[in-house]
């Protein structure tokens, strides 16, 4: 049984337990979701962490109150061989945690940076990811999800007739510096760069939780898998 924690900071919480279930499902791995809303909740048991997307600043002040930010990042410091998916607003607290504090990915990061006509907008990203295929296929076509979420059909239709093509969903979304990139670019809008692996740290700066692909969900899972067995 994996433990995934789910860090409860402001943002899309429920999809990403609802994607990670999913992914879950097509590997066939058994996983418990842990919601940390506390410091204490972020503790030795977990396999893997989801950073959301959301708001960062209304994330750090929000967290200062339990202190889950720190503890976030203690866990991640202290178990760097344990992935962390980190997406939109996750992805910037992993590029710039906070003061004295270590980047996790060695790529810098600008907030809202695509300006305000395209502040969100949906776009087919190329991904260069090592993610296990799904071996289970939802038989029932794809509806509401218990929180009355649908996730984006029409994006992920477009996005299949790509072979590595995956519907990117960007709201209000950051941008990597892109000169300053200096871990694996794993994702790419055209020539930009929207997604990067720095050894167990994947931040990208859309909302895959807001499709149907589970391909980065399942990456988390399928790393955590490995590296559980190891230990
Ligand atoms: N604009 C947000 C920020 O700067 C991130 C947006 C998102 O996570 N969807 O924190």
């Amino acid at each position: 049984m994996l433990r995934v924690g789910l860090a409860m900071l402001q943002g899309a919480r429920h999809e990403h337990a609802e994607a990670l279930r999913g992914a879950a499902k097509e590997l066939h791995l058994e996983i418990e979701i842990v919601e940390c809303r506390r410091a204490d909740h972020v503790d030795e048991s977990l396999d893997a962490l989801v950073l959301p997307g959301g708001e960062s600043t209304t994330m750090r002040i929000a967290s200062r109150y339990e202190s889950l930010l720190g503890a976030l990042f203690e866990w991640m410091d202290t178990h760097p061989e344990r992935p962390v998916l980190g997406t939109c607003a996750g992805a910037i607290l992993l590029a710039a945690p906070e003061e004295g504090r270590a980047p996790y990915l060695a790529a810098g990061i600008s907030r809202n940076a695509w300006g305000r006509q395209r502040e969100s907008f949906e776009a087919v990203v190329d991904v260069s990811l090592d993610v296990p295929k799904a071996t289970y296929q939802e038989t029932e076509p794809a509806g509401r999800d218990r929180f009355a979420h649908q996730p984006l059909e029409v994006a992920s239709q477009a996005a299949s007739a790509l072979k590595e093509g995956f519907p990117g969903v960007f709201i209000r979304a950051p941008r990597f510096d892109q000169a300053s990139v200096e871990c694996t670019p794993v994702v790419h809008l055209g020539e930009e760069v929207v997604g990067v692996l720095d050894g167990k740290k994947l931040g990208v700066t859309f909302h895959p939780e807001l499709t149907l692909d589970r391909r980065f969900h399942r990456w988390l899972l399928h790393e955590a898998n490995i590296t559980s067995e190891g230990a």
